[in-house]
């Protein structure tokens, strides 16, 4: 018995957790402790198996995957099973990539417990932009040229255009932090050239942030569609834009002087 001695997490409970962007180091030390108090965990395909490990054996794990253009379990039936095992008195943990409130459907799931009767809460997690611009050793902000930081998702309903407010998006003080975008690179690319940025604005593709097989490039806005396409593999990406994304890098450590003869 751990959190908190059950306290924070009685049994009838659903604890909605980030598990943040894949390194189980950047759990919260929260998070770890809800996780080993669970009897059964929700997870999704986006939660690093370094975080699953900590998942004591015998509890039961479900995988609720969900993976953008593969068929995975609809919204409702996840509902619903969160729903039944709390109702049963199962210790829930709904384990989610990155932070629950973004782009999570964290609210769906909030809102069936709730008119259920079933106490429900939320554990904050690292969210995948934060993790991608630390493994780029790049600030999301930049004082004076980035003050604004927008998270947007360019998930679209297949064959269907993005519906994006390109003009607000198209701000050359914000850095973009785009989800699910790497599919999208070419309508990105396009529709963000013509609400305004300059072609060269920089951008950064981040693919398996904080993983092992983490991999960055840096690029142009108008070198995104092709970078996309050729530069990154299959696991998630997340598409940074903006002035803050290219800033030089801390200069490296002097190399000694060469000595004096
Ligand atoms: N709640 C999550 C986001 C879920 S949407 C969070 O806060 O991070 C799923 C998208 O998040 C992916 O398509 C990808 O764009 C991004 N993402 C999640 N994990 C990532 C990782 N380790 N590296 C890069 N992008 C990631």
């Amino acid at each position: 018995m751990n959190a908190k001695e059950t306290g924070e997490f009685p049994r009838g409970m659903v604890w909605l957790v980030g598990a943040g962007p894949g390194d189980p180091d950047l759990l919260t030390r929260k998070a770890e402790r809800l996780v080993r108090t669970a009897t059964v965990v929700f997870h999704d395909a986006l939660v690093g198996p370094g975080v699953l490990a900590l998942i004591p054996a015998g509890v039961r794990r479900v995988h609720v995957g969900k993976r953008s253009g593969r068929h995975s379990r609809d919204q409702a039936s996840i509902d619903r099973m969160i729903v039944e095992a709390a109702l049963a008195g199962e210790r829930v943990v709904r384990l989610k990539g990155g932070d629950p409130s973004i782009f999570g459907r964290s609210t769906e799931e909030l809102e069936a417990c709730r008119a259920a009767g079933v106490p429900v809460a939320i554990c904050p997690g690292v969210t995948a932009a934060s993790a991608a611009a630390a493994g780029l050793g790049r600030s999301l902000t930049l004082r004076g040229l980035a003050r604004k930081l927008v998270f947007v998702t360019a998930h679209a309903r297949a064959g269907e255009p993005l519906d994006l407010d390109w003009g607000a998006l198209a701000d050359p003080g914000a850095t973009l932090a785009i989800y699910m975008g790497k599919a999208a690179a070419g309508e990105l690319s396009a529709r963000l050239r013509e609400a305004g940025l300059a072609p060269d604005t920089p951008v950064a593709l981040v693919e398996n942030a904080s993983l092992p097989d983490e991999r960055h490039l840096v690029t142009r806005l108008d070198l995104l569609p092709l970078a996309a396409k050729a530069g990154l593999g299959s696991g998630p990406a997340l598409v940074l834009v903006g002035a803050a994304v290219g800033a030089a890098a801390a200069p490296r450590a002097r190399q000694a002087a060469p000595a004096r003869v």
